[in-house]
């Protein structure tokens, strides 16, 4: 099994213990939040799930992305001016390379930030619920092409 079929198989999972409505739209809406690393906004989840359900609305798509975010079962990124984008394979706070040429969003890999977190709250006191950081720049590709 790989990691996105197990995250699949746990959101499903967590959605049944909640009793919620389980339509062949929103599977098909899970499968594809949880398989990928694109970090897609709500226009671009819809437009991917119309090519297997035509007659679904965005609103669809909104409803069940906010009751994952209920859940902490997405990472919803907010941008000033830009779309929100939704990470679904990993929910958690993590780091993110924002590229601000195609707006291409990846994961930053590292524990850093994890060390970083720990520490502030030893010394702050504070029980953190998450974090945020963003590094911006130019993508390879469209480094290419300037
Ligand atoms: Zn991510």
């Amino acid at each position: 099994m790989t990691e996105s079929e197990k995250r699949f198989d746990e959101v499903i999972s967590k959605l049944r213990e909640r009793r919620c409505r389980m339509t062949p739209q929103r599977v098909a809406l899970l499968r594809i939040l949880t398989s990928t690393k694109e970090h897609p906004s709500a226009a671009q989840l819809h437009e991917q799930l119309r090519t297997q359900f035509p007659t679904t609305s965005l609103a669809t798509v909104y409803k069940t992305l906010n009751l994952l975010d209920e859940m902490d079962e997405v990472l919803e990124m907010g941008f000033s001016g830009d779309d929100r984008r939704y990470d679904g394979f990993n929910p958690r706070s993590h780091p993110h390379l924002v590229c601000v040429g195609c707006r291409r969003i990846v994961d930053l890999e590292g524990t850093v930030v994890d060390t970083m977190t720990r520490d502030a709250a030893d010394r702050s006191g504070f029980r953190v619920i998450g974090h945020r950081l963003d590094v911006y720049g130019l993508c390879p590709s469209c480094q290419a092409r300037e």
